[in-house]
């Protein structure tokens, strides 16, 4: 899953991003509310993470803008200790979470999770089309009931399939969702990804519908 990272503060939005890539999901961070709508509404992201105090505009006045325009990404602030009236503002105008600086690394990961799962209208952590399962609590991923090791890009490119099993993406928003926006995507990495898949399971495992793109059997 893509998620993009709003937060002025160079030291807490390094290690913020970072905790997230070693957590296996692709970030990209910008810095300003305005460099921050533009990027949802450029991109696919899958969740916003929110700092409120941030320059050219702030965070409430960027969730207020999102939700205006029906924009119903998932969004946790992260929000100063002492700053109760703005989670309360930030509630109000339709964030789904919060976390308080400094956090750490393994309840920012939980609040994602639950997020994301609240927002899919899947009680269930588990993500399966029957044949593939993968819990994103954990990284594992099985195949017909045996577990299968994957890379950091195979899990991310097996959870946008299994989000939508029996829908084709296509080739770019494979890559959105796959990689992060500062690194190069050579024009047959999402084959390879695949390749290496099916290698680990079966060639049926994921489909090629010719000219469209791939997906998971329902
Ligand atoms: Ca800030």
């Amino acid at each position: 899953m893509r998620i993009l990272l709003v937060e002025d503060d160079p030291q807490i939005g390094a290690a913020i991003a970072s905790a997230l890539d070693d957590a296996g999901l692709a970030a990209d961070w910008v810095k300003d509310g305005s460099a921050a709508l533009a990027s949802i509404s450029a991109g696919s992201f899958e969740l916003v993470l929110l700092d409120i105090g941030l320059p050219k505009k702030d965070g409430l006045s960027v969730l207020k803008n999102l939700r205006q325009d029906g924009n119903q990404i998932p969004v946790i602030m992260i929000t100063a200790r002492d700053a109760t009236e703005d989670r309360i503002a930030g509630l109000d105008l339709g964030a789904d979470d919060y976390l308080v600086k400094p956090f750490r690394v393994d309840e920012l990961m939980a609040r994602v999770r639950a997020v994301t799962r609240r927002h899919s209208g899947n009680a269930q952590p588990l993500l399966s089309n029957g044949v593939f399962t993968i819990d994103p609590s954990n990284k594992q991923a099985s195949y017909k009931d045996e577990a299968i090791e994957l890379t950091g890009k195979e899990y991310r490119l097996l959870h946008a399939l299994l989000l939508n099993p029996g829908r084709i993406f296509a080739r770019d928003e494979l890559e959105e969702k796959t990689y992060g926006w500062d690194e190069e995507v050579n024009s047959n990495a999402i084959e390879f990804l695949i390749h290496s898949l099916r290698k680990k399971t079966e060639k049926g495992a994921i489909k090629n519908v010719r000219g469209l793109g791939w997906m998971v059997p329902k």
